[in-house]
């Protein structure tokens, strides 16, 4: 997988631009239990593992509060996964199982033994068991080896550059950091 795109602030930004496309759609479809009308109100993040250049614009998770119900809606997102403070493409080139490339950006990102092994418990114990993995997993041919998530998902994914490809895996896991689909 491309590990250089932890480097690469176009990339963060091209990730910018997918998560306000996917937090106007959830704003467009107002709120889930009362469609009343979404007002922002975004979380503060210290976000980890994102360029010195890009801090400021990910300094924010998008979150919305219904106006009628105060309900929150956090629509899907493509930067971060759940509460995590390390970015989705962290978690997605950090916690293969070991390799070389891997442990340098592990080391790069001052990722600690113990967050690393709870990014690999949960690939392996607890994303098999989301409601979001459940119903997602049918979508493909022939079954994805849960065991070596998430690797198993790089082959399913057929974009012809490392960018591209990088980018349909985080928007296919996009779901799981919203309010809907939480993790
Ligand atoms: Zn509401």
């Amino acid at each position: 997988m491309c590990h250089n795109l932890l480097q690469d602030p176009a990339f963060f930004r091209f990730l910018s631009r997918i998560d306000a496309e996917l937090a106007a759609e959830a704003r467009r479809c107002r709120c889930p239990h009362c469609a009343g009308p979404l007002h922002v109100a975004d979380y503060p993040r210290k976000p980890r593992g994102c360029p010195v250049a890009v801090r400021a614009e990910y300094a924010h998770r998008l979150s919305f509060t219904c106006g009628w119900c105060e309900t929150r809606t956090t629509p899907a997102s493509v930067r971060f996964l759940g509460r995590r403070v390390y970015v989705a493409l962290a978690l997605m080139l950090v916690s293969p199982q070991g390799g070389i490339a891997a442990r340098a950006v592990a080391d790069r990102l001052a990722v600690s033994p113990r967050t690393l092994s709870r990014w690999r418990t949960w690939w392996r114990h607890i994303f098999p068991t989301t409601p979001f993995w459940r119903s997602a997993r049918a979508r493909f041919l022939s079954p994805v080896a849960s065991e070596r998530l998430p690797e198993s998902l790089w082959a399913r994914f057929g974009a012809p550059t490392c960018p591209e490809r990088m980018a349909q895996i985080l928007v296919f896991l996009s779901p799981l950091g919203s309010t809907t689909m939480g993790a």
